[in-house]
């Protein structure tokens, strides 16, 4: 169930004048491209290009959902559909932590606690991870695990605009267990799920019926699980996401640009209706005709 309709979406794709007037308050109080006092230094190329009105460029988005929801997948499928890239900061996290630099082990305790690394990191991260996609001719972006608190929203909010936050919604108990299934490949470094949720509906709840994502046989023997994918790991890492991130949900909902999304099921289920809300069908159809 999704919680804005058809027209207050595409208001949202053309970008949100209530925001637009809290960014150019933010604009007017800061010099270009410094981000607000407190926050760490954002040292984003390109700014500029990311100021221009919504309808001048390619979409800028923020996923927002709890760990393990299944952001990565549906933004990276809207990533390919929209051609603008998907940006997950846990990737640009754990390819520092396969890199032999100088954080690399104290980066690799905080992330198998389920902690959040430092704003300062992930900023950095995130930054060079924008420009080298700029030098590339990359634009626009759909954002997947950033902004996870009230001061990374806020520094982003001071270097560019965000036309629209899609918050990914699933019951917490079917969250645990996606988590528990998840697998990458060792060879290929593919994403699966060998979880078969299938959850009768009760106390006025919908059923849920979500299928495993199965590997190929060549990749089968060479699974691997996520160091943080424990239970301990995922149940802390959904009281932080709750302590930290919710608030980062409330922050995107008073600029009015959240787009609530209820997961029907799995991405059989889910996609469709995610496209239909976000008025993309065509488009799918388009991209599907001309492949
Ligand atoms: P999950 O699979 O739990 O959604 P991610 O793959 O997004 O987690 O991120 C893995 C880890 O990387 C997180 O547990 C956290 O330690 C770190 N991380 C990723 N994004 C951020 C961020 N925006 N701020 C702080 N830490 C982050």
């Amino acid at each position: 169930r999704a919680c804005l309709t058809m027209a207050a979406v595409q208001r949202l794709l053309r970008s949100s004048s209530v925001a637009a007037a809290g960014r150019r308050r933010m604009a007017t109080s800061l010099a270009p491209g410094q981000a607000p006092a407190a926050a760490p230094a954002f040292p984003f190329a390109g700014a500029e290009r990311r100021r221009r009105p919504a309808h001048e460029r390619n979409v800028q988005w923020v996923f927002l959902g709890c760990p393990g929801i299944g952001k990565g997948t549906y933004a990276s499928r809207l990533s390919r559909l929209l051609g603008v890239p998907h940006i997950a900061t846990g990737d640009l996290v754990r390819d520092e932590l396969a890199s032999t630099g100088p954080d690399a082990v104290q980066l690799k305790e905080i992330v198998n606690q389920g902690k959040l690394v430092s704003d300062e990191i992930i900023i950095n991260l995130l930054s060079k991870r924008l420009k080298k996609g700029e030098e590339k001719g990359e634009s626009g972006f759909i954002l997947d695990g950033f902004p996870r608190t009230v001061n990374q929203a806020e520094i982003l909010d001071g270097v560019t605009d965000i036309d629209m936050v899609v918050n990914l919604k699933l019951r917490e108990d079917i969250i645990v267990q996606k988590c528990l299934g998840r697998r990458i490949c060792g060879q290929c470094g593919k994403n699966f799920n060998l979880a078969c949720i299938d959850v009768k509906a009760e106390n006025g709840l919908p059923p849920i019926y979500m299928s495993p994502l199965l590997p190929p046989n060549n990749c089968m023997s060479k699974l691997l699980t996520r160091d943080d994918d424990t239970e301990e790991v995922v149940r802390n890492r959904l009281r932080i996401y709750n302590e930290m991130s919710q608030p980062v949900e409330d922050f995107y909902q008073k600029q009015g640009k959240v787009l609530e999304f209820d997961l029907p099921g799995g991405i059989p289920e889910s996609w469709p209706k995610l496209l239909d809300v976000l008025n993309l069908e065509d488009q799918q159809e388009m991209k599907l005709a001309a492949a």
